[in-house]
């Protein structure tokens, strides 16, 4: 278990799950430009994390890191009570963690759908899990859930991801039935095709057949999916929970 600094944050702090490369880099590096102290997750890569970390502070923004992997229960209830411990509350928080582990159904192990829906969902789960007490004692809060278009439309090769992002849209909509009286909501933005590691390994063919169903004509940029996360997670959005803002070019129309 990793142990964090104490100090006094008088402003949000926000926890973003996989912020050491991608859309969790983006929203970090966003959040933290609102003047959020961010804590910054990831689960290997801590060289790029620290990297994340060193950026937002050049910026003048605030940030720590922290090594959690969220499809773990207990890891994730230590790394809540730790944040919780060192900066006194948990203002917003950004479930972005996911993997992909793509093949068609008549193929897939049983382990590669099970892993993909440990970390996509059972993460979210464990996160909002550990959260949500801090956030209903300090009666507000803000949590979104990345899930995916795939997560609406499904996609052939991705059974493991798709069922894994619905199941977050659907847990996304429940917790923010329950959590809504305690003035914690909980949204979800979906993002379609955007440029990170995880598309860049897609075949050529694959990519140009995807900008073809897209309106508006190119994959989306980390940032496209910052900018919602962070209205999402502003004072501004007090009246919007249990949606899915779909980032997607109009890919899902
Ligand atoms: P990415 O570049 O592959 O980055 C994934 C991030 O998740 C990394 O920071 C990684 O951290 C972290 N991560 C993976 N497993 C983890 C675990 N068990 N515990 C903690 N962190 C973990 O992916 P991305 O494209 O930025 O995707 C970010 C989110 O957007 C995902 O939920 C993805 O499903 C969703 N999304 C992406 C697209 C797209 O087109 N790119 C479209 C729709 C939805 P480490 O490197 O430290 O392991």
């Amino acid at each position: 278990m990793e142990t964090l600094d104490k100090m006094d944050v008088s402003g949000k702090v926000a926890i973003v799950t996989g912020a050491s490369r991608g859309i969790g880099r983006a929203i970090a590096i966003r959040l933290a430009k609102d003047g959020v102290f961010v804590v910054l997750n990831y689960n290997g890569s801590k060289e790029a994390c620290e990297a994340v970390k060193e950026e937002i502070i050049a910026a003048g923004g605030n940030a720590v890191t922290y090594c959690c992997n969220v499809s773990d229960f207990v890891a994730c209830e230590a790394f809540f009570k730790e944040v919780i411990g060192a900066y006194g509350h948990v203002d917003i928080l950004v479930n972005n963690a996911g993997v992909t582990k793509d093949g068609l159904l008549m193929a897939m192990s049983e382990d590669d759908f099970n892993k993909v829906l440990d970390v996509n969902l059972g993460g979210t789960f464990n996160c909002i899990r550990h959260a949500a007490r801090q956030m209903i004692k300090q009666r507000g809060g803000r949590i979104v859930n990345i899930t995916s278009v795939v997560g609406i439309h499904g996609n052939a090769g991705q059974a493991n991801y798709a069922a894994s992002k619905a199941g977050v849209i659907g847990l996304t909509k429940s917790a923010a039935k329950e959590l809504g009286s305690r003035g914690v909501t909980v949204n979800a933005v979906a993002p379609g095709f955007i440029e990170t590691d995880m598309t860049a390994v897609l075949p050529e063919k694959v990519k140009e057949a995807s900008i073809a169903g897209i309106p508006l004509g190119c994959f989306g940029a980390p940032e496209n999916v910052a900018d919602a996360v962070a209205f999402l997670a502003s004072d501004q959005a007090s009246y919007i929970t249990g949606q899915v803002l779909s980032v997607d070019g109009g890919m899902g129309m």
